[in-house]
C-alpha cells in the first residue's frame, strides 16, 4: 500500500484528505498512516517465516505511545535506549520480556528500573558497564541477562553521524577486546550471558554491511563456543534504510534471505534466535509533516517559502543535510513553478527543511514533508519557545489525535523566576 497518494490533485493519507486534517488539527502536524506502520512490520514478520526471529522496534525513531501500542499489538519487541523509553513501553502494557536495552551510558537508576521490570536483555557496551550491572543486579538479588555489543569495525556506508560500527565510533566493545569482556561477563556472579549484538549504523542501503557484521559476530561466537560460553541469540541491530529520494534499499525479504543463507552455512547457525532492532524501516515512510506556507519572499534571485514548521519540528536537514521530498497538498496548474528553499521561522540560517524545490506555490498553501515518520518528531525541541507539533494517526477515513499540540504555557511551566 502507498499510504500518501493524490486523488484528483489532492494529497490523501489513506482515505482522508490532508486538507481535512489541517482544517481539523491545525499545522504543523505530523500525520502517520496506521496501515503503513502495520504493513512495514508485517513484512518483516513475513520475511522471517518460520524462523526464530524477534523484531524489536527501536523506539527512538518514533516513541509516540500510540505507535508503540500499535506495534506491541502486532507482536513486536522493543529496543530501548533509556529509562524513559522503558517507561513508555510499560505505559502501554508492552511485554518487558520482549525488551532489549541498548545504549552506551546506562545509569544505575536505569539498570535498576530495567531489572525490576524484567527486561529480556541488556546490550552492554563496555567492561565498566558489566561491572556496574553485576553490582546493581547483585544488590537487587537478581541476575541480569546480558549480550555484549561488539563493534565489528564495518563501514555501513552511511552518514558519519549515523554510522556506529567503526572503530572510531563510541559504540560497542572492539572486536579484539570482546573475548576478554565475555570472559569477565561469564565469571561475574550476577550476570547471565545470553547473546551477542551489534548495530553498525542507520539508513544502510546495501545488504553487504549486514553480512560483513554477521561474519564478524560468527567468528566471535565460534571462539566463545570453543571456550564453553554458549549463546542463545544473535542480535544484528537495526539500520535498514528507506527510500527518501532515489535510494534503493534492499527489501526486508532480500535482507533476511541473505542473512538466513549465511547462517545456514554455519554449523550452529540455525540454532540461534535472531534479534533485530529496526526503527526507521518500520515508521520512516509511514509519516509526513503537514505544514502551511506563511510567506513567499524573494531575496535577489533566491526564492523562499517560509512555512510554519521549522528545524525544531524536523531537525534532520539541519543536522545531517538530509533530503525529504516536499509535496504540495493540492497540485496547482494555475501558476508557474519556481525553485524555492523551504524554510521555517526559527532564527538560524540552518533552519531549512528543503532547498531548491520546484513548486507552484501561493501563500496559505499546505505542504507535506515526506518520509517524516522516523527521527523527526522524536528529535523535535522547543527551541525559540515553539510548541511541538500535534501528531495524528490516520486509519482509513478516521483521524486520531495521538499527541496534542503543546500549549505555550506548558513550555515554561517548570521554570521559576528568582525570589524578589
Ligand atoms: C538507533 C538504533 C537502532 C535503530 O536504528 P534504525 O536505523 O532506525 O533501524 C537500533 N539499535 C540501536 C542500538 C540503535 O541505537
Amino acid at each position: 500500500m502507498i499510504p500518501f497518494q493524490y486523488r484528483q490533485h489532492a494529497l490523501f493519507a489513506e482515505d482522508l484528505a490532508l486538507e481535512e486534517i489541517a482544517a481539523r488539527f491545525g499545522t504543523p502536524t505530523y500525520v502517520y498512516s496506521r496501515r503503513a506502520i502495520v504493513d512495514a512490520f508485517g513484512e518483516f514478520r513475513r520475511a522471517a517465516g518460520a524462523r526464530n526471529v524477534r523484531v524489536c522496534y527501536a523506539l527512538k525513531a518514533n516513541s509516540n505511545l500510540a505507535v508503540i501500542d500499535l506495534l506491541a499489538r502486532e507482536g513486536a519487541g522493543f529496543d530501548i535506549v533509556s529509562g524513559g523509553e522503558l517507561q513508555r513501553v510499560l505505559a502501554v502494557g508492552g511485554a518487558p520480556s520482549r525488551i532489549v536495552f541498548s545504549g552506551v551510558g546506562k545509569s544505575e537508576a536505569e539498570m535498576r528500573m530495567a531489572l525490576e521490570a524484567g527486561v529480556r536483555c541488556f546490550n552492554v557496551e563496555s567492561e565498566s558497564e558489566l561491572l556496574r550491572l553485576d553490582r546493581v543486579a547483585g544488590a537487587l538479588g537478581r541476575r541480569a541477562p546480558v549480550s555484549l555489543r561488539v563493534n565489528p569495525d564495518v563501514d555501513a556506508g552511511t552518514h558519519p553521524y549515523i554510522s556506529t560500527g567503526l572503530r572510531e565510533n563510541k559504540f560497542g566493545i572492539a572486536h579484539d577486546a570482546a573475548l576478554a569482556a565475555y570472559r569477565t561477563a561469564a565469571r561475574l556472579p550476577n550476570l547471565e550471558v545470553q547473546g551477542i549484538d551489534c548495530h553498525i549504523g542507520s539508513q544502510i542501503t546495501a545488504i553487504e554491511p549486514f553480512l560483513a557484521a554477521l561474519d564478524k559476530l560468527l567468528e566471535l561466537v565460534d571462539a566463545l563456543h570453543a571456550e564453553g560460553i554458549a549463546l542463545r541469540h544473535l542480535d544484528l541491530g537495526g539500520g535498514l534504510g528507506i527510500r527518501y529520494d532515489d535510494e534503493q534499499p534492499p527489501s526486508r525479504q532480500a535482507l533476511f534471505a541473505a542473512i538466513f543463507d549465511r547462517l545456514d552455512r554455519h554449523p550452529r547457525g540455525g540454532s540461534y534466535e535472531l534479534v533485530f532492532e529496526f526503527g526507521r524501516s518500520i515508521v520512516g515512510n509511514a509519516g509526513v509533516l503537514l505544514t502551511r506556507v506563511e510567506y513567499l519572499k524573494r531575496n535577489g534571485e533566491h526564492r523562499f517559502a517560509i512555512v510554519d514548521a521549522a528545524m525544531n519540528d524536523l531537525m534532520r536537514p539541519a543536522l545531517y543535510d538530509a533530503w525529504h521530498a516536499v509535496l504540495p497538498v493540492r497540485q496547482r496548474d494555475d501558476m508557474a513553478a519556481q525553485h524555492y528553499d523551504i524554510v521555517g521561522p526559527v532564527c538560524e540560517s540552518g533552519d531549512w527543511l528543503a532547498r531548491g524545490r520546484r513548486l507552484a506555490l501561493a501563500e496559505g498553501d499546505l505542504l507535506a514533508i515526506a518520509s517524516a515518520g522516523a527521527y523527526c518528531m522524536a528529535m523535535a525541541s522547543n527551541y525559540n519557545t515553539r510548541a511541538r507539533a500535534a501528531e495524528v494517526i490516520v486509519d482509513g477515513r478516521d483521524a486520531h489525535l495521538v499527541r496534542e499540540r503543546e500549549a505555550l504555557a506548558s513550555l515554561f511551566a517548570l521554570e521559576r523566576p528568582l525570589p524578589r
